[in-house]
């Protein structure tokens, strides 16, 4: 386990010069230790923490004069450089444990995970933690942070006895934790993702089943009963388990279920579902619900955040009406299942455009076919994998697009009132955007713009 005091004073290695790999520098800098921060690309070191020492372009026996190492969640857990600080046990921490050793006792951690829903999940949780320190005496407040946006490290040296920190973790983060317990722990679903990074499914499932490993008695497990996947690791909770589904069938038995209205717990209480698309959602806040009332908070605070919270960007987010045609922004689905996910959110009308591609993630479109049955009028494919999409939707209308302007182009005319334009693609955004963020961006600027001269021509 990192604390800090047994290593006071060696040198600490941070590798890789990410958004986590800098704030961790930081955050050890600002606690006195001396810090290399070790690159294998060649980055500029602009904004790197001032005080500490920088080399690019590759890893050097610097490397393991360090007392320990700090890794950034990208580098892969086989990279020779890990397993030559292995070999020379040089003890090797993630971000997120480094982070945590700093934060003061008292602090409650509350974490998800999972494939998909993490970020919906920690947003509704952190607005609902948020919501009820405003309410508290004496005054508690409430961060979001990892994955999600800011890493732990730069919150670390705020955080104060009593506070809650919801913390999105991902399972790279956690395959490099050994040490982390969280006090409530939330598991929304896992299915096939990352598995080069982890060396296969097997692997996958036991980075995610560290969010559990080292919790005890008085701590709490959230988990999707309809997930088997999930359920199967019920037997390995230590403390008190509350399962969700919004599915009829389940294999572990539930704590709360949908009546296509509203989310009923065993416990009594009644909520309104946030206003978001899909049954997904239904379950994304079954879980922030679940994890928020294992933090003693009163079931109306929950149900205030409900009531307000709005689509989130990236996430099935409609952003534009022409002409009766509806554009859904859904840039944050990079692999098959969540594009599932946003078809089943829409109608059995066949309305959809399907704007699919980028850099593909080594699984078969066709599994995606039954739920465009029915729903897709057309497939419109971008991006470096058409040739792969086109194999294997074989029979179904595919345009080739190349790219998103292309695409928006193409369905501008052609699509009438009622119709959907769904870029939900399936794909990492790496081949032609900085992230799906960008991608996400470009999508809706494109559209925006492509209205805007339509409406001015006439
Ligand atoms: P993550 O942070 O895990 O990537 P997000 O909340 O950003 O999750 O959502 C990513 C994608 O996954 C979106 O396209 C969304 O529609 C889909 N999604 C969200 N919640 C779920 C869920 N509970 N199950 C399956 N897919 C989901």
């Amino acid at each position: 386990m990192f604390k800090p005091e047994k290593f006071a004073g060696k040198k600490a290695c941070v590798l890789g010069l990410g958004r986590s790999g800098k704030a961790a520098a930081g955050l050890l800098l600002r606690r006195g230790f001396p810090v290399l921060i070790s690159e294998e690309h060649c980055v500029s070191p602009a904004s790197v923490p001032a005080g500490a020492e920088v080399e690019t372009g590759g890893h050097t026996e610097k490397v393991f004069e360090c007392g320990f190492i700090v890794k950034s969640p990208g580098i892969f857990p086989r990279h020779p450089v890990l397993k030559e600080a292995r070999k020379r046990k040089i003890p090797v921490f993630s971000e997120l444990e480094v982070a945590l050793a700093f934060a003061p006792k008292g602090v409650r951690v509350l974490a998800v995970s999972g494939t998909n829903g993490k970020t919906t999940t920690t947003s509704l949780l952190g607005e609902i933690l948020k919501e009820y320190c405003a309410c508290l005496q004496p005054r508690r407040r409430a961060f979001v942070a990892g994955n999600i946006g800011a890493p732990v490290s730069s919150v670390a040296d705020e955080l104060r006895p009593g506070d809650f920190l919801a913390v999105e973790v991902s399972s790279y983060q956690l395959e490099d934790s050994t040490f982390f317990r969280p006090h409530v722990a939330c598991l929304l679903n896992i299915t096939p993702d990352h598995l080069d990074h982890h060396g296969g499914m097997d692997g996958y499932i036991r980075a995610k089943a560290r969010l559990f490993k080292n919790q005890r008695a008085n701590d709490f497990a959230v988990l999707n009963g309809g997930d088997d996947i999930c359920a199967s690791l019920a037997g390995a909770v230590k403390g008190a388990l509350s399962a969700f589904s919004a599915k009829p069938k389940h294999a572990l038995k539930t704590d709360v279920f949908f009546d296509g209205d509203e989310i009923i717990f065993s416990a009594g209480y009644h909520l309104c579902p946030p206003k978001l698309k899909g049954i997904h959602n239904v379950e994304n806040a079954m879980a922030a619900a679940l994890c928020a009332l294992a933090a003693d908070v009163p079931a109306d605070v929950i149900q205030s955040v409900f009531s307000r919270f709005e689509p989130m960007e990236h996430r099935i987010e409609p952003f534009a009406h022409h002409r009766g045609v509806v554009y859904v922004n859904d840039s944050k689905a990079t692999n098959l299942d969540s594009t599932v996910i946003a078809l089943q959110s829409f109608d059995k009308v066949p309305h959809i455009w399907l704007i699919l591609g980028g850099r593909d993630k080594g699984a078969s479109y066709e599994a995606l076919l039954p739920y465009m049955e029915g729903r897709c009028k057309e497939v419109l494919s971008v991006g470096e994998c058409m040739d792969k999409i086109e194999r294997e939707l074989k029979g179904f209308p595919i345009t080739r697009c190349g790219t998103l302007e292309r695409a928006v182009e193409y369905v501008f005319d052609r699509a009438k009132k009622g119709d959907v334009v769904l870029l939900s693609p399936a794909c990492a955004s790496f081949d032609q955007f900085k992230d799906y963020e960008e991608r996400g961006r470009v999508f809706k600027t494109l559209v925006t713009r492509r209205i805007k001269r339509s409406r001015s021509a006439g």
